[in-house]
This record gives structure tokens, sequence and C-alpha cells, in this order.
């Protein structure tokens, strides 16, 4: 898809629903259409609005070690509530041969070669071996600066192949309607006061009222593992 292409389906998209945007990445690119998802709280909605537009989607789960166990038995009730197969993408070390191989863990001290080594060459990998021409991702507008300037349809330079993010326009309120409205399986710990989930030593309970990413990294400059930045062509993140 050219630039052109993209900005035309942007014209198209720009303000359609979820799954007009879901039946507009089927019919483009399934077979070569693959979601990668942590079953967050948006990526939980957009399983279920597939289950029922098309259900042979490609869906992967990044197991980078760190996982929580409620997320672990989240993934067991998704792929039983909707009968969907999700595989695990897996890095080449388990996490005790990894951390023995760097004298200890990196996820403190040098966070983005951990986030590099456990999440982007295992999905590049991934990438390599499906061959996608669009992946789908589960990104608001409104949860960093960075997403905010992202597009509904997008051309991903780093994985080389379009981006679809059908939940570009939604808010918060609208992905927990829409769970609760539909009783969609969702993380527990999203009860527990954690608004967004990833690995275990880098996500934080904010509570009810705290920022959304806030418990990610926290303290630290880090706000993204660099699955959702954008590079431009020269290799800048936008
Ligand atoms: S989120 Fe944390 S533990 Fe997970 S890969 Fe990134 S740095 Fe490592």
């Amino acid at each position: 898809m050219d630039a052109d292409a993209i900005a035309t389906a942007n014209e198209l998209l720009g303000n359609a629903s979820p799954h007009e945007v879901l039946r507009w990445a089927v019919k483009h690119f399934h077979p070569k259409l693959l979601m990668a998802t942590a079953f967050g709280a948006e990526g939980c909605c957009l399983i279920d609005m597939l289950s029922e537009i098309e259900p042979a989607v490609t869906f992967i789960n990044l197991d980078t070690g760190y996982q929580f166990a409620e997320t672990l038995a989240l993934r067991e009730m998704i792929k039983d509530r909707y009968g969907i197969e999700v595989e695990l993408i897996q890095p080449d070390t388990t996490v005790a041969e990894y951390e023995a191989e760097h004298g200890g863990p990196l996820f403190d001290l040098r966070p983005d070669q951990c986030c590099y080594d456990r999440k982007i060459v295992p999905l590049k990998r991934a990438m390599a071996r499906y061959e996608p021409r669009a992946w789908i991702s589960a990104i608001r507008k409104d949860q960093t600066t960075d997403r905010s300037a992202a597009g509904v349809v997008q051309w991903d330079a780093k994985f080389e192949l379009v981006k679809v993010n059908p939940l570009l326009n939604w808010t918060k309120k609208e992905v927990w309607k829409y769970i609760l409205d539909r009783s969609v399986p969702y993380n527990a710990l999203h009860d527990r006061g954690y608004p967004s989930i990833g690995c275990w030593p880098c996500t934080n309970a904010v509570g009810a009222d705290g920022d959304e990413r806030s418990g990610r990294w926290a303290g630290k400059k880090k706000k993204e593992c660099g699955l959702h930045v954008i590079e431009n062509k020269d290799g800048a993140g936008i």
C-alpha cells in the first residue's frame, strides 16, 4: 500500500466505527492480516469483534516470560470463549537463561534492551514467518502523545507493513462500555487498579483515578515498549 492509498484509506475510515475498520482490514488483507495482543482491555474488544467478522485472523501473544499469571489465565479464557488460536511468540531464551546471560534482569537497568530482546526481536521473527501485509493494533489516541499522532491506517516502517488502529478514536469509557455490554472477558488486574498491563516487573497499580499509562515503567522516561512507536523514513520516532 503506498502513501496515497494510505491517505485515501484514512479519509474513508477516519471517522468509521471499529467494526467498519476491521471489516475493511479483513477485506483488504486477510489472510495476510495479523493481530498481536497482550490481552489488554482494548485488545479483548477487538478479539470479540473479530470473532464475528473473521475469527481466522492470525492472533499472536508476545510471551516475554514476564507476563502476570492473571494475563496467562485470561489467554486461556479468551481461547475457550472464542475458539480461536493464539500463537505464543517467545524469545529464544527463558527468563532464567536471559538473566544469567546478563548477570541479572535488565528490566530496571536497561529496559529498552530488555523490550528489544524479549518483544521486538521475537515479533520480527514472527513477522518474517507469517509475512503479514497488515497488522491490527489496539492503541487509542488519548493514551499517549505518541499515539495521538497515529492514523487509523498508517505505514509501519519498523515492520514494513500497514498498521490498522480500529480503536484509535475510542475513549476508555467506550472500551469499558463495550466490555460490560458484551460480557467480554478481561484481565482481573483491571479491577485491582491496573489500567494498562504489560510485564509484571514494569507494571504498577495506579488506582482508579491514576493516569492510564503511568503504571507502565513508573519512574522511568520510557513510555512504550517500542512496538507502537512509528518511525519516519529517517528512523526517528513520531
Ligand atoms: S516490559 Fe519490562 S520485563 Fe517486559 S520486556 Fe520490557 S523491560 Fe522487559
